[in-house]
């Protein structure tokens, strides 16, 4: 926190409670803004030199499990839109797991810890497949909403409920709709978390710095551009309807993936089974991991398989870092 440091017009220093930040943002002081901004950094790239198998690629495909949990966590209960989410474990998640079997590839599934309560047969058929499971938070829940008592309680539940369903202990994270408050990483730090997946300073996987820094913590980050819903959510009552068709997105992915290729790093892919699993989509990611399989030495792998790697580029001593953002 910055201290207040007042000079008195006697020449003394008194040290009192950080100064409340005024609430327009052109009012704020640029140690004000450098709070805000040095929370959660970035720190030193983690792509390693080559990935397990003198790969130069590693593929970290996820599937976020939250059926009906985002209708639920804002407290929208007509069972029209429940069925909405309810489409994912029922028709789109076998589809997802077949392709994922077909395809002889690992993935992570990220869940609520309610979904896995109301669908145990969903988790038991992720696990038996032999992917990953981590935590999405209790019910989809907004951390930026929370306290910190109220975060740091929740993300304790859904670690020991998803340990208590799966039989293991997930190690990594992605926050619900990508929210982080102020208190998220140094809670990630709390529990000995891996890893988190929610945050977008990078392609690469990174070193999480928090006020400067160093966190140990990797994050593998994510884009709206690759995740499935921006393109295909609907909201009834919006303007604004789906307009891309599935092939204009499997472009996309591929472009992605092209770059990630090219510069020997890392893609990451977000998708829903309740969005990727519809018959006209389930397709394109098909024909994604197709053309992927069709390039030499690509490594697919759960985010916990690369995150284990990416942590190796970290050195084993924590200490307090002051390196200016993006250096
Ligand atoms: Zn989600």
């Amino acid at each position: 926190m910055i201290s207040l440091v007042c000079v008195l017009a006697t020449g003394l220093v008194v040290q009192g409670p950080p100064p409340k930040r005024p609430q327009k943002p052109w009012q704020w002081s640029l140690g004000q803004i450098r709070e805000i901004t040095h929370t959660v950094q970035p720190g030193k790239n983690l792509t390693p030199k080559s990935w397990p198998g003198k790969a130069r690629v590693a593929v970290a495909l996820s599937f976020d499990l939250d059926n009906e949990t985002p209708k639920l966590r804002d407290n929208r209960t007509s069972p029209a839109v429940i069925a909405q989410g309810q489409y994912g474990s029922r028709a789109g998640l076998p589809r997802v797991l077949e392709l994922l079997r077909r395809h002889r590839i690992p993935a992570t599934f990220f869940m609520p810890a309610v979904i896995a309560k109301l669908y145990p047969a969903s988790v038991k058929a992720v696990v038996k497949a032999g992917h990953e499971v981590g935590i999405h938070g209790w019910i989809h829940e907004r951390n930026s909403k929370l306290t910190e008592a109220e975060e740091r309680l929740l993300m304790g539940r859904a670690l020991d409920m998803l340990q208590k369903v799966t039989g293991k202990r997930p190690v990594g994270i992605r926050t619900p709709s990508w929210d982080f408050s102020p208190h998220t990483l140094k809670l990630i730090q709390e529990f000995g978390l891996l890893y988190d997946s929610s945050l977008m300073a990078d392609d690469r996987p990174y070193e999480l710095l928090s006020h400067g820094k160093r966190t140990g913590i990797v994050e593998l980050p994510v884009e709206w551009i690759l995740d499935d819903y921006p393109y295909f959510g609907f909201s009834r009552y919006a303007a604004i309807r789906p307009h891309i068709g599935p092939e204009a997105v499997l472009d996309i992915w591929k472009k992605e993936f092209d770059g990630a290729y090219k510069e020997r790093t890392l893609f990451v892919l977000t998708m829903h089974p309740h969005i990727i699993g519809h018959r006209s989509r389930i397709v394109i990611l098909d024909k994604l991991v197709r053309y992927i399989k069709r390039h030499k030495r690509v490594w697919f792998a759960t985010h916990e398989a690369v995150a284990r790697v990416a942590k190796r580029g970290i050195s084993r001593k924590v200490t307090p870092s002051r390196r200016p953002l993006g250096r």
